[in-house]
């Protein structure tokens, strides 16, 4: 009988610029940088340079403009114990963090060393994102490590990002173990909300957001505007601390679930709009009404480099409006999560609005996505969300 082993055998061979980009820390290789291939869509494979030297095992597939994602520079066996090395590894930094809430990240992709698998915790809910075929293919592994790591009550494939469809991945959302429900109740600091597994944004909720929806909590005082609320991550923690938030979204569904955990927290002081933000900023901007916190929480405007120029304009627009509606001394509690924006062409951004707009501005403090969404500084991806608190002086 074969011996059914796990070494990694199927052999890659890289360019010299792919070799140069794979010894740089960076494990995404691009197409054009492989010089020899073999295999599938989602094997494991073996990668080296032209003179043979082994430069790491990775995820394959042919189908994608990134070809390759290495996932370990050693030559180890690649089986399940790796994925649950890995995923002790991200577990234990989560545990570190002491993360005062009881939904988090536990795996953040590549930032984890697992590229393409993204693991959300809601309490004993476990939500996953798959983005590569590799991942897919051993979705058992990961499910059996989780069952048995943290015995959860449903693990829930959130299989519908359009990511997959790069990767040749179908897309559905399916339960892989125990139920999943429509919603569950999380905590995050002082607040509880509805996190909506299989419906909700991304794996259900802004999760990246919840040391800056904390600090916003922090900021907050006096009349609120939080804009692009979605379910009311920023208005909660604001209606706390604030004595009356307006949440604006144009989406009803939204606002909806904003108004039913606004309930869940007992909280009365939220009032909820619907409306185009760029029009009710303009309007009310016009009307001269001011507020003493704005929060500004837009969808990525730049998807890709190409949309960067409108983008651009779109988040000058947001924030020049807002900076006028600012009462002295009021807050500007200002994000943005497309990559493509830079933290610098962002500080160009707001520096130009606020030429514009007239105050003078007081950066209070740059921040970023939430420590259990790790950055990797030879990935520069991994940083993607900006947070700018800036304080109006005169
Ligand atoms: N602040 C939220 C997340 C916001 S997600 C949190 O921390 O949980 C972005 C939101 O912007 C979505 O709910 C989307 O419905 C809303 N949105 C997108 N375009 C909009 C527009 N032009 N006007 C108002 N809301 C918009």
């Amino acid at each position: 009988m074969a011996k059914t082993t796990t070494k990694v055998t199927k052999l890659i061979v890289l360019t010299k610029r792919g070799a140069a980009r794979a010894r740089s820390g960076h494990p995404w290789i691009y197409r054009s940088d492989v010089a020899e291939a073999a295999g599938e869509a989602g094997d494991i494979v073996r990668v080296t340079d032209k003179a043979g030297r082994f430069l790491g095992h990775a995820f394959y597939n042919p189908k994608s403009e990134i070809t390759l994602r290495i996932i370990t520079n050693e030559d180890e066996e690649i089986n399940q114990a790796f994925f649950r090395t890995r995923i002790e590894r991200a577990q234990t930094y989560r545990k570190s963090l002491n993360v005062d809430a009881d939904a988090y990240r536990l795996v953040h992709s590549e930032a984890d060393g697992v590229p393409g698998l993204v693991i959300d915790r809601y309490g004993d809910l476990f939500v996953l994102q798959v983005g590569s075929a590799s991942i897919e293919r051993r979705l058992d592994w990961i499910v059996a490590v989780l069952e048995d790591l943290f015995a959860p009550a449903g693990i829930l494939l959130r299989g519908d990002s359009p990511s997959r469809r790069r990767e040749g991945l179908a897309t559905e959302v399916t339960v892989l173990c125990g139920e999943v429900p429509e919603s569950v109740v999380v905590r995050e600091g002082p607040v509880r909300y509805h996190a909506q597994p299989w419906m909700g944004q991304k794996t259900g909720g802004f999760l990246d957001q919840r040391e800056n929806h904390l600090a916003a909590g922090h900021y907050a005082r006096g009349h609120v505007l939080d804009v692009f609320s979605y379910a009311g991550g920023f208005a909660l923690h604001a209606a706390h601390a604030a004595d009356s938030v307006e949440a604006v979204d144009s989406s009803g569904e939204a606002l909806e679930a904003a108004r039913t955990n606004a309930e869940l927290n007992g909280l009365s002081n939220i009032t909820f709009i619907r409306a185009n933000a760029f029009d009710l900023l303009h309007e009310r901007s016009d009307k001269g009404e001011r507020y003493d916190t704005v929060i500004l929480d837009p969808p990525a405007f730049a998807k890709t480099k190409r949309d960067l120029p409108a983008a651009t304009r779109a988040y000058k627009e947001i924030n020049l409006r807002a900076m006028k509606l600012l009462s002295r001394s009021g807050i500007l509690f200002t994000c943005s999560c497309s990559y493509h924006f830079s933290r610098e062409l962002m500080e160009e951004t707001l520096r130009s609005a606020a030429v514009d707009a007239g105050p003078t501005m007081r950066i209070r403090e740059w921040r970023s996505q939430a420590q259990d969404h790790p950055e990797i500084l030879t990935i520069p991806e991994t940083r993607y969300l900006k947070c700018a608190v800036l304080e109006r002086l005169d």
